[in-house]
């Protein structure tokens, strides 16, 4: 078993678009390429040549180089079994409970609905890396753009379920919006206002905040705290249904 080198690209305006490179085989994935040009200079600077692209659902930004980057490699795509349909040239399809080797690395496949009706994220448990695009970000999670909340909170137990020190690559540098939020949720929560003034900081120096780790979402993130009482009283649902209290958190989110 193979630990990834990860290499974070940035494009577009706040995309994270990843390169995992496996050291023993010379396999490399690209995570949810987003545009062609950047990926293939950033994977070049490396030595490295891309064998893979990894989607973790439809949408233009996170497929827009599908196509440029295969014509270019030759890689294979590996897309949702369930929207083959809307992955670019995809190659293979996996879905929960699949295992997809890269190289000499594993990742475990879950099948995250909610964002899309499609949406999957890679687990390399051995890297200690979940790849899990607009599902979970820096606390925050994806808007709902077809699914329901009771589906997105199914999804987001998943991810909640690994382990603490798991890294989360997200697909986007949503964090510093997102943390104003969770600060008008839960006022009271000070690792949330230590997070907060760290990404404050990384921010004004131009500095990623993604990513971050299992452990630090749960504590701060309010989209997998529906369980919290603090929360719960912000939202005036005490005691409520986990469900309820995260809809009405994305509710309230979407007009921030
Ligand atoms: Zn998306
Ligand atoms: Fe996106």
């Amino acid at each position: 078993m193979s630990r990834l080198e990860i290499h974070q690209v940035p494009v577009l305006s706040d995309n994270y678009v990843y390169l995992a490179h496996c050291p023993e085989t010379g396999a490399t994935g690209v995570v949810d390429p987003a545009v062609a040009g950047p990926v293939l200079e950033a994977a070049e600077a490396r030595g490295w040549t891309v064998t893979h692209i990894l989607n973790t659902h439809h949408h233009g930004d996170h497929t827009g180089g599908n196509l440029e980057i295969k014509a270019a490699t030759g890689c294979a795509v590996v897309g949702p079994g369930p929207d083959r349909d809307r992955i670019p040239g995809i190659d293979v399809e996996v879905d929960e409970g699949d295992t997809y080797r890269l190289g000499n690395a594993a990742a475990e496949v879950f099948f995250v609905p909610g964002h899309t009706r499609g949406h999957i994220a890679y687990w390399f448990a051995e890297s200690q890396a979940l790849f899990c695009g607009d599902t979970m970000f820096a606390m925050g999670c994806g808007r709902l753009f077809e699914g329901t909340p009771a589906q997105m909170w199914r999804s987001l137990r998943k991810l909640m379920a690994l382990p603490g020190e798991t890294r989360v690559y997200c697909a986007h540098e949503y964090t510093q919006a997102n943390g104003r939020f969770a600060l008008s949720v839960e006022p009271g929560n000070r690792e949330l206002a230590r997070r907060m003034a760290e990404v404050d900081e990384k921010r004004a120096n131009g500095i990623p905040t993604v990513p971050s780790t299992i452990a630090e979402e749960l504590a701060t993130n309010p989209f997998l705290r529906p369980e919290s009482p603090l929360l719960q009283k912000t939202v005036g649902m005490a005691g409520a249904d986990p469900v309820a209290v995260f809809a009405e958190t994305r509710a309230r989110k979407d007009n921030f």
